[in-house]
Parts: structure tokens; C-alpha cells; sequence
């Protein structure tokens, strides 16, 4: 085989992070190819995401990257005309024990200090966020207004329109197989297919990311754990923001949801312990789990009826934070993976910020942000609000 086709960069992954990272690269007038194995765009994570955009984190670096990207997803339809399902609803973290009250308050100096717009609400104040909470034990909450909820299926569309209207190309049912090199650089990939020529190569292969650093020769901890969703049958509106509950119980750490406009209550849950693997097939424990937990939570849920499960997976790092840098190993091959359950809220930001890293242009906040995300990082921290 030989090297057919030159670009100046290729992205392994047309997902969450692909596609608006192949987006942000086009419009620097970059020329971006863009390979994914599956037949089309978003197939891997991004489908199976719920949806949920938030800048409510507990560091500077993805308050920073979700900020960006709500600015994105909110004024996408203005900009550029295709409807995204963007929702201002807003999130808010539960308080019923001492603890959570605590870990949510702390969060609240770097959350502000990080130019996030949330408060914390008192019982009765929370009770007007979300009148239909159970106010036994109650203690209150935050509430972040300017977060929302889009469409993973039509934003990473919308993402992927772009980007090949600015001229990035895309090929699908493509497998990347390995990567060119010499020298201690990067030149390109080799797939399935054939060969593409880059002086950088990005991997974003979500899931599989640490298969494609393992190409590079790299040993990188993503590890795929897996989680299930749900959808319902659409009912008039009663609820405005996501609603997260932080509570750990046993079987899960944390479940959060929040009712879509069209009326559906969409759901997921954080399992405890983790499933880790890549299998996919729906679980007959997650239901009786969540939806006992969100009764408890909200009662009158207790009438809806479920129309839908699946179950998805997360590219989990050991901390919690995603893993985005160049290799140190291998010149000019790129790591923007390890997005663990936010890799939808941080694609378009992140993509802007790849961006910047490729073309030398990064700023002081840029760098700080990826001190928090670098590959060469200890990993012994712990995200609070994963
Ligand atoms: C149930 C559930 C709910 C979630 N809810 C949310 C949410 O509300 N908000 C949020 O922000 N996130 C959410 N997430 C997390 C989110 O889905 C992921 O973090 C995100 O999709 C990861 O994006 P990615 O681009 O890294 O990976 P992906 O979107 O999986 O993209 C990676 C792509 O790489 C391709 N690929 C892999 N290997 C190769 C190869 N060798 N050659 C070619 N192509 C390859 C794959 O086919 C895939 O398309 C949720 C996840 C689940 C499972």
C-alpha cells in the first residue's frame, strides 16, 4: 500500500470530541480528515449521552472548557440555523444529609471563583426550583441556571455539517489498524483501507482510546465502564432543571435526570461498583435501582411509565478527568480522550482548544486547563462531581 492522500490533520474518532475537534480545525483552515469505523457520525458514546451540558464541575479546567461549550450549544440555532434541541433548564445537586450539603457549599468558592453562575438555594427556596421534591429531610440545593440540555444525535450532526462545509473530509467504516511513524514522529495512519500522510494525528476514540495510544506505543488508563439510561412517555411539563443526586446508596453513587421539552423524563444512574467492559446489552437491575431512587426522590414519578432503556459507555480515567495532550513518546500524535461521563457538555470547547494546541496558539488559560488534563499527570486525585 502506498500513501495516497496528505492532510495536516487526522482525527481517529468522529464522535463527542471528533466532531467538533475536526469543526474547530477546519475553520483554522486546517485540512482535517476525519476516520471512524462506524457507518456514521456519533455512533460510538455519543448516541447512547443523555444530553445533560453543565459548567457545574469542581475545577477550573472543565468549568472553563463546559463554559465555552454552552456558549456553542446555545447559540447554535442563531448562528446557524439547525435546531439542536438546546434547553436552558439548568442543574441542580440535592441536599438531604450534612455531607452533601457540605461538598456542595466548598464547591461553590471554586465554582464562582471560576465565573460560574450557581447559588445555593434553602429548603423552602429549593422547593420553588423543584416544587415536586420531597421536602422530608430536605436541607436544600444548588442550582447552576445557565446549563441545559441538547441533543446528543443532532448537535454532533450539526457539529459534522460544519465541519465538512469548512472542508473537513470524512470517512466512514474505517478502521484505523496503526499509526505511521519515523524517527520519533508521527506521519500519518494506516487503516483498513489505506494510508493518510499528517504530521499530527489525534486520538479521540473515545471508548477505544487507549486501543489507538496503544499504536503509538503507549500505555494510557481508560478503561470503559458501562451505565444505562432511560426514557419515558412524554407528560406535561413539571420540572424545570436536571436534577442530581450525589447520595451514595448501595448498588449505585449517584443518579440524575431531568425532563426533556417535549415532556419525556429522561434518566441514568452511576452503578457502585463500576461495570467494567464493553458490554452494551441492557441490565435487569438498572430499573428497579433508579426508579426506586427517583420515586423516593420526586414521588409523583411514580406514575410514568418507561418507554426505553440502553446502556452506554464511559471512558473512565482513575481521577475522573479527562486525558488531553500531546504525546511526550511519539512527536505530534495528540491524546483527547479519557472523557469519562462528559465528553458530549466538553466536545465543542475541547475541540476549540485542540485546536489551538495544533496551531501553537494556546493562551495562559489553555495552559492551565491542560495541566489538569495532562497524560503525564499523577491520577491520584478524585473529580467530586463525576
Ligand atoms: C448512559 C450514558 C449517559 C451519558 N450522558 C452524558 C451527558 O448527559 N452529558 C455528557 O456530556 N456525556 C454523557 N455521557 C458520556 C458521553 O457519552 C461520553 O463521554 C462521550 O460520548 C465520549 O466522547 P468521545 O468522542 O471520547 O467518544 P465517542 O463518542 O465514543 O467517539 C469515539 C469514536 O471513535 C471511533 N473509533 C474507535 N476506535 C477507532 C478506530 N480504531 N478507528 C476508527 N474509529 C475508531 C468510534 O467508532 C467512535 O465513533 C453519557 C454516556 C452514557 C453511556
Amino acid at each position: 500500500m502506498t500513501t495516497t492522500r496528505s492532510f495536516d490533520v487526522i482525527v481517529v474518532g468522529a464522535g463527542s470530541v471528533g466532531a467538533p475537534a475536526a469543526m474547530a480545525l477546519a475553520e483554522s483552515g486546517l485540512k482535517v480528515l476525519v476516520l471512524d469505523r462506524a457507518p456514521s457520525v456519533g455512533q460510538g458514546s455519543n448516541k447512547r449521552a443523555i444530553g445533560g451540558l453543565r459548567a457545574t464541575h469542581s475545577d477550573p479546567a472543565k468549568i472553563r472548557l463546559c463554559l465555552r461549550s454552552l456558549e456553542i450549544f446555545s447559540t447554535w440555532k442563531a448562528r446557524y440555523g439547525n435546531d439542536i434541541e438546546w434547553y436552558k433548564g439548568g442543574y441542580s445537586y440535592v441536599a438531604y444529609r450534612p455531607e452533601e450539603e457540605r461538598t456542595l457549599k466548598e464547591l461553590l468558592v471554586i465554582q464562582k471563583a471560576s465565573g460560574l453562575n450557581i447559588d445555593w438555594h434553602d429548603a423552602a427556596s429549593f422547593r420553588r426550583v423543584i416544587p415536586d421534591i420531597n421536602p422530608e429531610g430536605l436541607i436544600g440545593g444548588t442550582l447552576s441556571p445557565d446549563d441545559g440540555h441538547a441533543s446528543p444525535l443532532l448537535a454532533v450532526h450539526a457539529f459534522y455539517s460544519r465541519a465538512k462545509a469548512l472542508g473537513a473530509q470524512f470517512r466512514f467504516a474505517e478502521t484505523v489498524t496503526g499509526l505511521l511513524t519515523s524517527g520519533g514522529r508521527v506521519n500519518g495512519v494506516r487503516t483498513d483501507k489505506g494510508e493518510y500522510a499528517a504530521p499530527v494525528v489525534i486520538d479521540a476514540a473515545g471508548p477505544w482510546g487507549a486501543e489507538v495510544a496503544a499504536m503509538a506505543g503507549l500505555d494510557i488508563p481508560v478503561r470503559p465502564d458501562s451505565h444505562e439510561a432511560a426514557v419515558t412517555e412524554a407528560v406535561a411539563r413539571f420540572l424545570e432543571p436536571m436534577v442530581v443526586d450525589i447520595r451514595p446508596v448501595a448498588g449505585s453513587a449517584n443518579f440524575y435526570f431531568y425532563q426533556h421539552h417535549t415532556g419525556q423524563v429522561i434518566f441514568c444512574i452511576t452503578p457502585d461498583p463500576s461495570i467494567w467492559g464493553m458490554d452494551v446489552r441492557e441490565t435487569s437491575s438498572f430499573l428497579p435501582m433508579v426508579a426506586s431512587r427517583m420515586v423516593g426522590l420526586i414521588p409523583r414519578l411514580r406514575n410514568l411509565r418507561v418507554r426505553r432503556t440502553w446502556r452506554g459507555l464511559y471512558p473512565m480515567t482513575p481521577d475522573g478527568f479527562p486525558i488531553v495532550g500531546w504525546a511526550r513518546e511519539l512527536e505530534g500524535f495528540m491524546l483527547a480522550v479519557g472523557m469519562c461521563g462528559q465528553g458530549f457538555m466538553l466536545g465543542p470547547g475541547l475541540g476549540e482548544l485542540i485546536s489551538r494546541m495544533v496551531q501553537g496558539s494556546t493562551d495562559e488559560g489553555d495552559r492551565e486547563t491542560l495541566t489538569y488534563l495532562s497524560p503525564y499527570r499523577e491520577f491520584k486525585g478524585q473529580e467530586k462531581l463525576k
